[in-house]
């Protein structure tokens, strides 16, 4: 099974978004700049198939003779950039950071067995199966970006400017912004996960933290002056978009140092978060699991658990929503 479909929605001077055709882990937006003298990628989709869609759209929009020669990777996380083998020439840019990042994640294909080999049985086999099992990465390499950077880099494609700015730990401990001061947009990555009432998207998820810096990201964001920001999962949004954004995250910073001082455990927090249903219209509540763990982690100095531990308590939590909102299932226990 995979998955099809997407929308390219032109930003204007050869600037376009392509949206994914749904909400859910690993439906990451991408970009693509064009002129006359070149073309780029911001991010790339998760797998080869929805990769190669984004590919196929971005070819219709080349004039003659261009071809999409870089790809910037916003971070290393792998729904932003294992799709890049479908550029094998391209150079890719990511942050210095971000080149440590790739080295503690699994390879697509030790990805691909983890969540097809998994245990069904198991909370975080059934997870993975739901959540990851429409993608394939079985022959997908793992990508090696060629440039790295740190702090700022500015490219030129033909007439426009593009500025890439390194962010301090946020989303992932290896971030960045794209600012296009010439089409007034800005790729945010994963310091922004957008949701607006035509198109409710789903809870952010941060793995590094602390808040305070996707906090400040975003207030980067706005301070570029751009007026269309391109969040890294879910709609376009405007400036307010942004800053209802932030809202959002002061509440779940609140709410986690107001636990981490009571000394709830981080897991307990977390499941009282969603218990308040502040957001009830966004997906996936369980990844506030992991982004107050990172928090926590934040608070206390303490080293991130292995991934799969993580994964396991937002599998295990994402089980007592889903019982908590079916009453039948609830009796059924
Ligand atoms: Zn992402």
């Amino acid at each position: 099974m995979s998955i099809t479909g997407g929308e390219v929605v032109d930003l204007g001077r050869g600037l376009y978004a392509w949206l994914p055709p749904k909400r859910g882990w690993g439906l990451a937006n991408c970009g693509l700049l064009v002129s006359p003298r070149g073309a780029l990628w911001i991010d790339t989709p998760y797998d080869t198939a929805l990769a190669g869609q984004f590919l196929a759209e971005s070819t219709e929009r080349l004039p003659e003779g261009v071809s999409i020669d870089r790809v910037i990777v916003t971070h290393a996380n792998g729904d932003h950039f294992w799709g890049a083998g479908v550029l094998p020439d391209a150079e890719i840019i990511a942050t210095r950071e971000a080149r440590e990042h790739i080295h503690y994640e699994p390879t697509p294909k030790q990805q691909h067995a983890l969540v097809t080999g998994g245990d069904r049985e198991s909370a975080l086999g059934a997870y993975l199966a739901r959540h990851f099992g429409p993608f394939d990465w079985s022959s997908t390499e793992p990508v090696h970006p060629t440039t790295y950077f740190t702090g700022e880099l500015e490219l030129t494609l033909g007439e426009y400017p593009v500025r890439i700015s390194a962010l301090p730990s946020a989303h992932t401990t290896g971030d960045l912004m794209v600012h296009l001061p010439a089409q007034g947009a800005v790729f945010s990555g994963d310091v922004i996960f957008s949701s607006s009432s035509a198109q409710p998207g789903d809870h952010p998820v941060h793995w590094a933290g602390p808040l305070d810096n996707v906090i400040a990201a975003c207030e980067r964001i706005l301070d570029t002056g751009a007026g269309t920001i391109v969040p890294g999962h879910g709609p376009v949004l405007d400036r307010a978009g942004v800053r209802e954004h932030v809202v959002y995250l002061e509440y779940v910073r609140e709410r986690a140092h107001a636990f981490h001082s009571a000394g709830i455990p981080a897991l307990e927090a977390a499941r009282r978060v969603i218990g308040e249903g502040r957001y009830p219209e966004l997906g996936l509540p369980e990844r506030l699991v992991v982004t107050i763990g990172s928090e926590y982690r934040q608070l206390d100095g303490s080293e991130l658990p292995g991934v799969l531990q993580v994964m396991t308590d937002v599998a295990v939590v994402a089980r007592e929503v889903e019982e908590s909102s079916d009453p039948v299932g609830a009796t059924e226990r």
